[in-house]
C-alpha cells in the first residue's frame, strides 16, 4: 500500500454510474467506499438490462470487475442508506468523508394519476423488470402475466416489455400505446428488432389508416411510414404473440369487473405543433382497449425517502448557470449547495439514456467533484484506512449483513456452477438469503 495521502470519498450506488465515478476517482487517486443497496452490483446493467443480452452484461460486468478490483475501491453491498436503511444520509454526512456522491439510481415510481393504477394485474415496468432479472424481493413475488397485455409507453423499456411478454410469457396479443403518434416514438429502431417477430405489419397499417387523417393534420405523412415498413424485410414469427400499436391514446382508467382487470380506458388524442414540437391534445372521445394486464413503461423518478432534498421526481440540486451546479445537491434551507454532496447518473436525471449516458453523467461529474476536493486536504493513507474499517464496524454494529467485492465473487462463482450443472446461459439465485448462503458456504 503506498503512503500517498488521500482523499476519501464514498460513492452510494454501485450501478454504472457509481461504478464508472468510483472509476474516476480512483484513477486521481481517491480512496473510494462504494456503499451499494443490493448484494451484487451493477444496478440496472445487472437487473435492468433484457435477460438474455448476455453479450452486453458479460462486457459490462468485465468492466466492472477491474473497478471492484482496484485496491483503490471497497465494495461494501447489501447497504441501504435512506430513512429507516442501514445509514441515513445524515449519519452519512457526519462521518468525516472529504466527498459524498450519490448514484442511487431512480428507484421511485412514476405514477400517472390513472384510475386503478395499483390493481392487481398492474404493473410498473421497473418492478417487472426487476422480477424477470431477478433482483430480491421483486425476483420472490409471482407477477402474472395475462394474455393480452396493455403496454403505455413506446420507449426502448416498452420494448424489453414486449419481448418478455412474447417471448418470455405466454401472452397472445400486446398493445404498446402511445399518447402521440408514430413520429414520436421513443424506442430504438435497433432495440425494436428483437419483438420484430411478433410485431403485426397488418394491425400496423391498419393503425395508421385509423389515424392518417390526424397524422396530416399535424402536417405529418403516413405513407412515409407504410413505405419505410415496407421497405423492411419481413421475419418468421418464433411466438404466438402478437404486437400492435394504438397511437393518439392517453390512459384514463384501468377498467376491472371482480377485481380483475379486464382493459385500459384510453382518450383518443390529436396532434398539435408548438414550434418542434407536437404535443398530444385531448379530444374528450373515449374507448377501452381491451387488456387483462397492464404495464406502465413510462419512465421512473428518484426515491424521495432515500433522505435528499427532493421536488417532483427529482433530488434538487443547486440552480444556475454553474456548470458544476447540476451536479450539487441544494441544501434548501441555506439556499447554496451542501458542501461536498455530489449527485450523478439516473439518481441526477431519472430514466436518462443507456449505460454509456450514465457513464458519462458519472465522470462529468467526478470532474465537478475533483474541482471541490482540490481546495481540502489529504489525509495520511493509514487514517483513511482506519475511517473505512470504522464504517465497516458500524453498519455490523447496527446489524447490516455487510458484502464485500470477495463475497460476490464466491457468489459469482457459485451461480456460475450452478449455470454449468443446469446448463443454462445464466443462474441467478432469486432471494438474499440464498445468495448470503451461497457467500458462507
Ligand atoms: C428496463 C431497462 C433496460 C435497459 N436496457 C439497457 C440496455 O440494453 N443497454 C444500455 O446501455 N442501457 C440500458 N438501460 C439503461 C441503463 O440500465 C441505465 O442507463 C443505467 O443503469 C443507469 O445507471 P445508474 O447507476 O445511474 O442507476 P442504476 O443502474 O439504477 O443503479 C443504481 C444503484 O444504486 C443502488 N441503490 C439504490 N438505492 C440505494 C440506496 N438507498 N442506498 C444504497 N444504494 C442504493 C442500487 O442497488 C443500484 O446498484 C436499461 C434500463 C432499463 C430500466
Amino acid at each position: 500500500m503506498t503512503e500517498n495521502p488521500v482523499h476519501l470519498v464514498a460513492v452510494i450506488g454501485a450501478g454504472p454510474a457509481g461504478l464508472f465515478a468510483a472509476r474516476a476517482l480512483a484513477a486521481q487517486g481517491a480512496r473510494v467506499v462504494l456503499l451499494n443497496r443490493d448484494v451484487k452490483p451493477g444496478g440496472l446493467a445487472e437487473y435492468g438490462i433484457f435477460l438474455n443480452k448476455y453479450k452486453m452484461k458479460g462486457g459490462l460486468r468485465r468492466q466492472f470487475q477491474k473497478i471492484l478490483s482496484d485496491p483503490l475501491v471497497t465494495y461494501l453491498g447489501h447497504v441501504r442508506i435512506s430513512n429507516g436503511g442501514d445509514l441515513t444520509v445524515r449519519d452519512l454526512a457526519g462521518m468525516g468523508f472529504d466527498a459524498l456522491v450519490y448514484a442511487i439510481g431512480a428507484q421511485g415510481t412514476k405514477y400517472l394519476g390513472v384510475d386503478g393504477e395499483r390493481l392487481p394485474g398492474v404493473y410498473h415496468a421497473k418492478d417487472l423488470v426487476y422480477h424477470y432479472n431477478r433482483l430480491p424481493p421483486f425476483s420472490e413475488r409471482p407477477f402474472p402475466m395475462g394474455r393480452r397485455v396493455a403496454i403505455v409507453g413506446v420507449g426502448n423499456v416498452m420494448v424489453d416489455i414486449a419481448n418478455y411478454c412474447a417471448h418470455f410469457a405466454d401472452c397472445d396479443e400486446i398493445v404498446a400505446i402511445a399518447r402521440r403518434g408514430p413520429f414520436e416514438k421513443a424506442y430504438d429502431d435497433r432495440e425494436f428488432e428483437d419483438v420484430e417477430d411478433a410485431f403485426d405489419r397488418a394491425l400496423y397499417r391498419e393503425e395508421i389508416e385509423r389515424i392518417r387523417l390526424r397524422l396530416e393534420a399535424a402536417g405529418q405523412n403516413p405513407d412515409e411510414l407504410l413505405a419505410a415498413l415496407a421497405a423492411k424485410p419481413e421475419t418468421s414469427p418464433r411466438a404466438r404473440a402478437r404486437l400492435r400499436f394504438r397511437f393518439l391514446a392517453s390512459p384514463k382508467r384501468v377498467v376491472a369487473e371482480g377485481g380483475r382487470v379486464v382493459g385500459l380506458e384510453v382518450e383518443e388524442n390529436r396532434l398539435e405543433r408548438k414550434g418542434d414540437r407536437v404535443t398530444a391534445v385531448g379530444t374528450g372521445e373515449t374507448s377501452i382497449v381491451r387488456a387483462d394486464t397492464v404495464v406502465f413503461a413510462v419512465g421512473d423518478r428518484v426515491d424521495e425517502h432515500a433522505g435528499l432534498p427532493y421536488k417532483d421526481g427529482l433530488y434538487l440540486t443547486v440552480p444556475g448557470e454553474d456548470p458544476a451546479a447540476a451536479y450539487q445537491v441544494l441544501d434548501p434551507a441555506a439556499g447554496k449547495a451542501q458542501p461536498g454532496v455530489f449527485v450523478v447518473g439516473w439518481a441526477r436525471r431519472a430514466s436518462d439514456g443507456v449505460v454509456g449516458r450514465a457513464r458519462l453523467d458519472a465522470e462529468t461529474g467526478i470532474k465537478h467533484v475533483a474541482g471541490y476536493l482540490a481546495g481540502r486536504p489529504k489525509r495520511p493513507r493509514g487514517e483513511a484506512e482506519r475511517a473505512v474499517e470504522s464504517l465497516r464496524r458500524t453498519l455490523a454494529e447496527r446489524g447490516a449483513t455487510v458484502v464485500d467485492y470477495a463475497a460476490v465473487q464466491r457468489l459469482e462463482a457459485a451461480e456460475k456452477a450452478r449455470a454449468a450443472a443446469n446448463k443454462v446461459e445464466e443462474f441467478k439465485f432469486a432471494s438474499d438469503r440464498e445468495m448470503l448462503d451461497a457467500i458462507r458456504s
